[in-house]
């Protein structure tokens, strides 16, 4: 059995850039279109030797802002109740934003593991930025480059105690 993962967190993060990595190139689903993303998207992929199933969130390019807390809301506690593990992603250049604590929130009410994913932080970039993540209290945030492949095998440590 595939362990499930499911990609969460705000819009720009980097997470459909993750999916596209663990996925790998001959699966992934590149086409991020507005109007075109749906709520959730699923692809099979691995990392190391364990076999994934991924659940990928987002899109709302197409909704008004009245209604996109909360269909983000009502698509990200979907994704977790899919999932084995929540893959919680932040943008370590960003910091952390009220909306990262929004979805800190709704992560900590739900009962899954999850583990916190520090991106864009390629080259040592984003120090202050994974600092910053620590105040989620969603435990120590693991530095990635989704973009460059960077930080997976800490990432595959971390994800292997599940599978
Ligand atoms: P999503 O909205 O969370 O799915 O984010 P996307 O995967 O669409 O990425 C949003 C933007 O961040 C895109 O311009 C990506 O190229 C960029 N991005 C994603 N991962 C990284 C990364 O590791 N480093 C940097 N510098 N940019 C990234
Ligand atoms: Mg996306």
């Amino acid at each position: 059995m595939p362990l499930r993962l499911a990609i969460v967190g705000r819009p720009n993060v980097g997470k459909s850039t993750l999916f596209n990595r663990l996925a790998g190139k001959k699966l992934a689903i590149v086409d991020d279109r507005p109007g075109v993303t749906r709520d959730r998207r699923f692809g099979a992929g691995r990392i190391g030797d364990i076999e994934l199933e991924l659940i990928d969130t987002a899109g709302f390019e197409d909704v008004t802002d009245e209604s996109l807390e909360a269909r983000m809301r009502a698509q990200t506690e979907l994704a977790i109740d899919e999932a084995d593990v929540a893959l919680f992603v932040v943008d370590s250049r960003d910091g952390i934003t009220p909306m990262d604590r929004v979805f800190g929130e709704i992560l900590r009410r739900r009962d899954k593991p999850v583990l916190l994913l520090a991106n864009k932080a390629e080259g040592k970039r984003g120090d202050d930025g994974i600092n910053d993540a620590f105040s989620l209290g969603l435990g120590e945030p693991i530095p990635i480059s989704a973009e460059h492949g960077e930080g997976m095998a800490d990432l595959y440590q971390a994800i292997a105690p599940y599978a």
